[in-house]
């Protein structure tokens, strides 16, 4: 009985030495990574400085030194909130490898989604005084093709996004009413833009060369386009070589919403 038990204790103190060398590497390979990490990092010096400065504040507890300590622990607790804001970079991508951030991409997305509404909602806005007013009006919204030539062939505006804006570009007796606008990045990028115009055959004869450039802008790159008749008033939407008409300012909002991603309105152009 007695030898099982001191074989029993015996077992249990070598497992501690397993135990306490587990420890110590996984210590080990903590440091490893925080020092390779921070030193390939541009904070590397200044991390350098924060462990000089812990050794001295673990040598005054020490030896017991206890002006130096009482100023060094008040230092410190200030320094901690200035590594965090310098380090913020690093703690972000930290962060990100672990997947935390994801909290902070749905932050961004909902900004981007509520820029985009307001964006979207201050177009058609426009889209509708210039129906109501009866003024011609191309308006074509980049996705994913950036549309080059179409903006050398106009003036770049890079403006945001106001019914009064549009208004004095489409009135006609502005020198930029014609030809289109292109929209990129939720801002009006250019305006007086040349657009290529369709070749179909079966387009009805009632639609002139705004309504064709409009159907030829969806069928040479994947953009939306807005066309608001002179003649009629009317609001269509231009995608893939389709013509949709008869929208009303209601509508034409739910379709655009639908058709542009959240991602278009991040305020960065491409
Ligand atoms: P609406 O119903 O407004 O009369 P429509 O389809 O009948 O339109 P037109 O009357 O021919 O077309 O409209 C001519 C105007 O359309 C031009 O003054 C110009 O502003 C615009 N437009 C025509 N062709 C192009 C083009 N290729 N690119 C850009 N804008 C164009
Ligand atoms: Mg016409």
């Amino acid at each position: 009985m007695q030898k099982a038990w001191e074989a029993i204790v015996a077992q249990i103190s070598s497992w501690h030495v397993i135990i306490d060398i587990i420890d110590i590497l996984l210590v080990a390979i903590i440091i490893y990574f925080l020092t390779k990490f921070i030193i390939s990092r541009r904070a590397g010096k200044l991390a350098l400085g924060v462990l000089i400065f812990m050794v001295f504040l673990l040598l005054s507890e020490v030896l017991e030194m206890k002006a130096l300590h009482f100023i060094l622990a008040a230092l410190a607790s200030v320094g901690i909130v200035a590594l965090i804001i310098i380090f913020q970079p690093e703690i972000r991508t930290i962060l990100e490898k672990f997947g935390a951030v994801s909290f902070i991409k749905n932050f961004t997305e909902t900004k981007n989604s509520k820029t985009k509404n307001a964006i979207i909602s201050s177009l058609c806005e426009g889209v509708e005084q210039l129906a109501n007013s009866y003024t011609g009006a191309l308006i074509v919204i980049e996705r994913s093709v950036q549309l080059a030539d179409e903006v050398k062939s106009g003036t770049i505006i890079n403006a945001d996004v106001s019914p009064t804006l549009m208004r004095s570009i489409f009135f006609n007796k502005s020198p930029m009413h014609d030809g289109a606008i292109i929209v990129r990045g939720g801002r009006i990028y250019a305006a007086g833009c040349f657009l290529p115009i369709s070749t179909q055959e079966n387009i009805v004869k009632e639609l002139g060369s705004r309504h064709r450039s409009a159907i030829g802008m969806s069928e040479n790159s994947d953009a939306v386009v807005v066309v608001v008749s002179e003649e009629t008033g009317t609001i269509s939407v231009a995608i893939d070589g389709q013509l949709k008409r008869n929208y009303d300012r209601m509508n034409l909002e739910e379709e655009l919403n639908k058709l542009l991603p959240d991602s278009l309105f991040n305020g960065k152009l491409k």
